[in-house]
C-alpha cells in the first residue's frame, strides 16, 4: 500500500523537461504532468486512485455526468413511450431525430460560441495557439466550422438516427433483451457504469482500424482535417466512419439493457467527443475552473496522428507501445512509428 502510494507521488511528481522539447514552441498551454491513464489497470493495485478517478468522474462536472443528466432529462420529458415504437412511424421516428440534433446544436452550439466567438476565457487553458481555420480548400466549404457542422448534422446525426431507430423498435417487440430498474437493480447500475468502458473499447479497435493507410485517406482524413481541434470537431466524421463508429449501440441487441442505458450510451458517444475537442482543457466562467472540457491524449492524437488511439479509459495505447504522454521522447517515438507504417 505505501509502496503504491510512493508510486503515485512519484509519478504525479514527473514533470516533463519543456526547456529542451523542440515542439514546446507550438503549444498554447499543455499539461506539465504526463498525460494520466486509467489506475484501474495499474499493477500493483492502487485502490485510492482507482476511487479517485472514478469519483472524479462522475461525481464532478464533467463529460459523464453531463451526458448521464441530459439522458435522464431526455428520458423523462421527452422521448417517447416504447409502445408507440412499435411500427416505423413518423411521430416518434422524427422525435428521435431531434433528440440526438437538439442536444448536440446546444452543447457544441454553446461551448463554441463562449470559447470562439464571444471568447469568454481568451486563451486560458487553451492548447494550440491557432485560431479555427477559415479560407482554407482543405476544409469543405472552405471553413472549419461549417465543414465540421455539416459532417456533424448531416452525416454523424443521420446514422446515429438510423441505427437507434431500428434499436428501439427492436426493444419495442421484444427482439433485443429488456431489463427495469426493479426487475435487475445491480445491473442496471453495472451496466451504466460500464457503457464508458465497453464505449472506450469498441472506439480503440475501430479506430485503430480507420489507420490502417488506405482506409484513413479515404474515410477518416475528414476527423483529422483537424489539427487544431473545435467544440463541432467532436464527431464531424466521414459517412463510413460514421457507420463503423455508431456500430457501438448495437451491444444492446445482444446486452439486457433499459431505454435509459441506450440513452446514456447515445450521449456520452456523441456529446463526450464535443468536450474533449473543444481546444480547451477546462472551461472558465468568473476566474474560476467550472468544468473539465478538452483531453490532452486525443488532442496529441489530432497533432501526432499515430498515438493515442483509444482513451485513458483503457490503456491499450500503453499495452500496445503507441501511448503519447505528451514528452518530447513520446513526439520522436511517434514520428518514428508514422514513418515505418507509411513506408512498407
Ligand atoms: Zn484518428
Ligand atoms: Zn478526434
Amino acid at each position: 500500500m505505501i509502496a503504491a502510494e510512493n508510486t503515485r507521488r512519484e509519478e504525479s511528481a514527473k514533470m516533463h523537461d519543456f526547456a529542451h522539447d523542440p515542439e514546446a514552441e507550438r503549444w498554447n498551454y499543455r499539461p506539465e504532468a504526463p498525460v494520466a491513464l486509467n489506475p484501474l489497470f495499474h499493477w500493483p493495485p492502487r485502490p485510492m486512485a482507482v476511487l479517485r478517478w472514478y469519483r472524479g468522474a462522475w461525481l464532478t462536472l464533467g463529460s459523464l455526468s453531463l451526458c448521464f443528466a441530459m439522458a435522464v432529462a431526455v428520458y423523462l420529458w421527452v422521448m417517447p413511450p416504447l409502445s408507440e415504437m412499435r411500427e416505423f412511424a413518423p411521430g416518434w421516428m422524427i422525435t428521435v431525430w431531434l433528440m440526438n440534433v437538439v442536444p448536440q446544436c446546444l452543447v457544441a452550439g454553446s461551448l463554441h460560441w463562449w470559447l470562439y466567438i464571444r471568447r469568454g476565457q481568451g486563451m486560458r487553458k487553451k492548447f494550440d495557439k491557432r485560431d479555427l481555420t477559415r479560407k482554407n480548400g482543405s476544409f469543405t466549404f472552405r471553413n472549419q466550422v461549417l465543414d465540421n457542422i455539416w459532417w456533424t448534422l448531416g452525416s454523424a446525426m443521420s446514422v446515429a438516427t438510423l441505427y437507434q431507430w431500428g434499436i428501439f423498435w427492436a426493444m419495442a417487440n421484444g427482439y433485443a433483451p429488456g431489463i427495469s430498474f426493479d426487475s435487475a437493480p445491480i445491473w442496471f447500475v453495472l451496466w451504466m457504469l460500464l457503457i464508458p468502458m465497453w464505449s472506450s473499447l469498441h472506439f480503440y479497435w475501430v479506430h485503430r482500424l480507420e489507420h490502417h493507410p488506405r482506409l484513413y485517406r479515404h474515410v477518416h482524413a475528414v476527423h483529422h482535417r483537424n489539427v487544431n481541434v473545435g467544440p463541432w470537431s467532436g464527431i464531424s466524421n466521414h459517412w463510413y466512419e460514421n457507420l463503423f463508429y455508431f456500430t457501438t449501440y448495437f451491444i444492446h441487441l445482444v446486452v439486457a439493457s433499459h431505454p435509459l442505458h441506450l440513452l446514456y450510451h447515445v450521449y456520452f458517444q456523441q456529446l463526450s467527443p464535443v468536450l474533449s475537442h473543444s481546444g480547451f482543457e477546462k472551461l472558465i466562467a468568473r476566474d474560476r475552473e467550472a468544468m473539465r472540457a478538452g483531453d490532452f491524449f486525443h488532442q496529441l492524437h489530432h497533432r501526432y496522428f499515430e498515438c493515442n488511439y483509444g482513451t485513458s479509459e483503457i490503456p491499450f495505447d500503453r499495452w500496445f507501445g503507441t501511448f503519447h504522454d505528451g514528452s518530447a521522447e513520446a513526439t520522436a517515438r511517434t514520428r518514428a512509428h508514422k514513418t515505418q507504417m507509411y513506408t512498407r
